[in-house]
């Protein structure tokens, strides 16, 4: 997932409170068809900004952006409030859901690598405690967002699946073998620093499949929505090397 957080835009640490949010994700849309696909990254980020400035300009007065995350058409993850802090995204929502914004209109239609990023946030808060459900603004309240084609995405389940891998993945994929218990080597270790470092502290890494590390991987594969059969393989790599 590429993830721009909100330091890269030079903003302070979020002054919303702490809540737990992990009721779903809310999806929205911008309303104004903003032409994002056909320009270079660098407006999406401008768009942000400006966002920012006016949910906490005269016309709203909130005291941050109002929504947890945005996805650009690039394919790119843009942090507001972030994970688990109150939004002013869906009054109602506020504190137990967390908002996603599509940089888009009602006649645009969202791009396959937005889409994808979508699915990569999720598959990243899911692994934090965020329950499955995808809704939508106006569940909450009636509103026109998130307009008429994201609306039907939601309903249908289309925003739901899983993250496709990205090109890099795909590249070290090939190259790593499927192990499993009982498996020696570096690569085994390499699976075991992956699993420290995705907060299993009790996977030891001396290079040997065992017990322990067969219980991590499944875990690991739970919540990245793969078979949990504990064999780091072509399906499992990709979850465990999923950057955020
Ligand atoms: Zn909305
Ligand atoms: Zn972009």
């Amino acid at each position: 997932m590429k993830l721009e957080k909100r330091s890269s835009f030079g903003w302070p640490a979020p002054a919303a409170g702490r809540a737990p949010c992990r009721n779903g994700l809310v999806v929205h849309y911008d309303g104004s068809n903003l032409g994002l696909a056909r320009k270079a990254h660098s407006a999406c980020r401008a768009y942000w900004k400006a966002t920012r400035k006016f949910h906490m300009g005269p016309a709203r007065g909130w005291l941050d952006i109002g929504y947890s995350f945005g996805v650009c058409p690039h394919g790119i993850v843009m942090e507001g409030r972030g994970w688990q802090r109150q939004q002013a995204a869906q009054p109602g929502g506020n504190t137990t859901w967390t908002s996603v914004t599509f940089m888009t209109g009602d006649a645009e239609k969202p791009t396959d690598a937005q889409v994808n990023a979508f699915r990569e946030l999720r598959a990243w808060l899911r692994g934090k405690g965020l329950a499955a459900a995808i809704s939508y603004h106006s569940r909450f309240i009636s509103t026109s967002c998130p307009g008429k084609i994201l609306r039907e995405w939601v309903t249908s389940g289309r925003l739901a699946g899983a993250p496709t891998n990205t090109d890099w993945q795909e590249a070290i994929v090939k190259k790593l073998p499927t192990l499993g218990k009982g498996d020696h080597g570096e690569h085994v270790q390499s699976v075991q620093a992956l699993l420290v470092a995705r907060s299993h502290p009790e996977v030891k890494m001396t290079g040997t499949f065992d017990a322990a590390t067969e219980k991590a991987v499944k875990a690991v594969q739970k919540w990245g929505d793969v078979d949990d059969d504990g064999i780091v393989g072509p399906k499992t790599w990709p979850v465990l090397l999923r950057v955020h």
